[in-house]
């Protein structure tokens, strides 16, 4: 079954149930919510009502929760020593309202290096993610294949191994694809398969935990990270589409995080049917506009 979904919001007053609102109005059977603003570190209580009326939701509206993921919020970066104490103690509170929730996924930017240096970078995400996986959470952390840019750790598979390798509780680390991040980091989409050879030579495809799909506004190696609609971009319609619909990838949650239409209009239905009809539509973006 392939399970396709988009990032939706997640609010103060309607929770869970908001999210899956949302999604099911996108025709999505999963999704990806911020347990609050990315941004900053502003955080509601959970309200244990509203999820269990989500989860009933869910069921009735064809969501499946264990494919649903949880983002970090982008704030969070291991790697700078001065913010260290700060994104640890915030990701362990993260990781345990995600608990709370029931959500078993939570995707995490390693972080930039800024300056330090990318091994000195990685040695701190490492330290950072052996004090949050304490061996006690449900929680798998999904570190994002990153653009790479500015100082961005986790741009290449060798960076990402090598957290892996330094992570103690292997069985909550993984991995989370971003195809728009791969193609601006210099992994060509055109030949996905090749790129899963030798993902599974150097990490392990059963690492893979879920794949952000998105077209690219820039060129291959460009270390941009500017993500583009569906068929919009240079990854092109038909690449996406073998990567979606690639059986190797199993039943992981497909997330699509492409731009709004005039940062209005959410793109995310019609993107989702786009894709279920394996057929690209040139006029997506007016019909977006007039509906
Ligand atoms: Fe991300
Ligand atoms: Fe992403
Ligand atoms: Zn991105």
């Amino acid at each position: 079954m392939l399970y396709i979904g988009s990032h939706v919001g997640f609010n103060k007053n309607s929770q869970l149930l908001g999210s899956v609102l949302e999604a099911s109005s996108y025709g999505a059977n999963t999704f990806m919510f911020y347990t609050g603003a990315p941004q900053n570190t502003m955080r509601y209580p959970i309200d244990d009502k509203l999820t269990n009326e989500a989860i009933k939701k869910m069921k009735e509206v064809g969501i499946n929760f264990s494919k649903v993921v949880v983002h970090a919020p982008y704030i969070i970066n291991l790697c700078n020593e001065a913010n260290f104490d700060f994104s640890v103690s915030f990701l362990k509170g993260e990781v345990e309202r995600v608990s709370k929730l029931g959500v078993k996924y939570m995707v995490l930017h390693p972080g930039s290096h800024v300056g330090l240096g990318i091994d000195k970078g990685i040695e701190n995400i490492i330290s950072g993610l052996n004090l949050v996986l304490d061996g006690k959470t449900d929680v798998t952390i999904l570190l994002e294949t990153m653009a790479g840019k500015g100082s961005e750790v986790g741009s290449t598979m060798d960076e990402i191994k090598r957290i892996i390798d330094g992570v103690k509780d292997k069985s909550h680390i993984g991995v989370c694809l971003d195809t728009c991040h791969l193609n601006d980091a210099g992994y060509s989409m055109e030949d996905f398969d090749k790129y899963l050879d030798e993902f599974d030579k150097i990490i392990g495809i059963d690492k893979i935990g879920c794949i952000h799909i998105n077209d690219s506004k820039n060129i291959l190696s460009s270390h941009k990270d500017r993500h583009e609609n569906i068929g919009f971009g240079t990854l092109g319609f038909d690449n996406l589409i073998k990567i979606i619909y690639n059986e190797r990838l199993g039943e992981i949650p497909r997330i699509l995080e492409t731009p709004y239409v005039d940062r209005e209009y959410p793109p995310y239905k019609y993107e989702i049917e786009m894709i279920r009809n394996k057929k690209f539509d040139e006029n997506l973006i007016n019909k977006i506009k007039q509906s």
